[in-house]
């Protein structure tokens, strides 16, 4: 790649490599390990069926049936016009930052957080800032306004609950964070079904320069088939629309969705489980000495690690994959069945004795 006439920016940049295990327990990159329900598999194949008839044939282009789905889905009274959709809610992003962002633009956020951002940024040639959160990873209105008054951003995102520290914002952050800028506000929701916190979806009135984006990825149990989106404005949706690549959602996407959209209440059936979950395995670490934060999410962010490098080799040579973290002493673990959190728990004081 060094001998290839590269962008500059580009030079020296390393791909997004979350490490993948594919026959291991993956407790790295906060799916929901429960899986699609049986039922709901057989109507996802029923609906992909009916398409391939006409695969010759492009898809709909502003898959409209399935921002209908997706609306009817989403809490409060949203339209299918408030809604747009692509392959992950990192090509929301992207799409977005395209639309909105750019040179001469200047994205900013409020880390530890989402590691994708400053990557879409960059290939969207957008100026990325990240600020440290406050004390415990929280966020105040004060403190997120003021910082935007002085740094001027043409996008805020807020990721609430964040990734990965799992903490949530109250609505008053977003609502100051509106307050203080003239640019768009992104709420990344992508743990939304986890937490007890309402929707920023709630706020959309009135303000046409908020975004909530989402995905099916985590609670949805449907990372495989790459389906994000987002609500917001008609008004967006017609930006996204200038920079989207035709044709960009499959029609075996847009029929898996659909499907498993209609079948909701099933999809999300283990959402409280894994919440349950997520407090036994908290209780588990923190009766080793280590540091849980409180979640609103399907995963943990644990601290107090003397060498979370060591801690995560050891899981791996033994079958299980969690995440590394930027931030020091700290490993990231998403909360599996109850199996999976079993053998988490079985595994870990001795990848702790192993250091001694
Ligand atoms: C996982 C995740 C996403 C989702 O990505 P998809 O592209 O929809 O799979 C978005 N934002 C955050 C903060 C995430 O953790």
């Amino acid at each position: 790649m060094e001998d290839l006439p590269l962008r500059d920016d580009l030079r020296g940049s390393e791909p997004y490599g979350a490490p993948q295990l594919p026959d291991g327990i993956q407790l790295n990159v906060n799916e929901n390990s429960f899986g699609v329900p049986i039922e709901v598999q057989n109507e996802i194949s029923q609906e992909i069926t009916k398409t391939l008839a006409s695969l010759h044939r492009y898809p709909d282009r502003e898959f409209l049936k399935l921002r209908e789905m997706l609306a009817g889905y989403v809490p409060g009274d949203v339209s299918k016009e408030q809604v747009w959709a692509a392959n992950g809610s990192n090509e929301v992003l992207q799409q977005f930052h395209q639309a909105f962002g750019g040179p001469g633009r200047l994205v900013l956020s409020f880390g530890p957080t989402y590691s994708m951002y400053p990557v879409i940024a960059k290939s969207t040639l957008t100026e990325y800032l990240e600020l440290p959160r406050q004390e415990g990873y929280e966020l105040s209105a004060e403190y997120v306004s003021s910082a935007i008054e002085k740094h001027k951003p043409d996008i805020v995102i807020l990721c609430n609950p964040n990734n990965p520290t799992g903490t949530s914002i109250g609505q008053e952050v977003v609502k100051a964070a509106y307050e203080s800028t003239d640019g768009m506000v992104l709420v990344d929701e992508a743990y939304a079904e986890f937490s007890a916190e309402p929707s920023a979806i709630s706020m959309l009135e009135n303000r046409p320069r908020l975004v909530i984006s989402r995905t099916m990825s985590k609670a949805f149990a449907f990372a495989g088939v790459r389906l994000g989106y987002m609500v917001s404005d008609p008004a967006v949706v017609d930006a996204m629309r200038l920079v989207r690549l035709p044709y960009h959602l499959s029609a075996l996407t847009q029929a898996a969705s659909i499907a498993a959209i209609r079948n909701s209440d099933l999809m999300l059936s283990n959402v409280k489980e894994i919440s349950r979950e997520r407090e036994r395995v908290a209780l588990g670490l923190i009766s080793l000495g280590l540091k849980v934060l409180p979640s609103e999410s399907n995963f943990l962010l644990v601290e107090g690690f003397a060498d979370p490098r060591a801690v995560f080799d050891y899981l791996l040579k033994n079958g299980l994959i969690i995440r590394k973290t930027t931030i020091a002493g700290a490993l990231r673990i998403t909360i599996g069945t109850p199996a999976e959190n079993d053998k988490l728990l079985e595994l870990m004081p001795k990848a702790l004795q192993s250091l001694d």
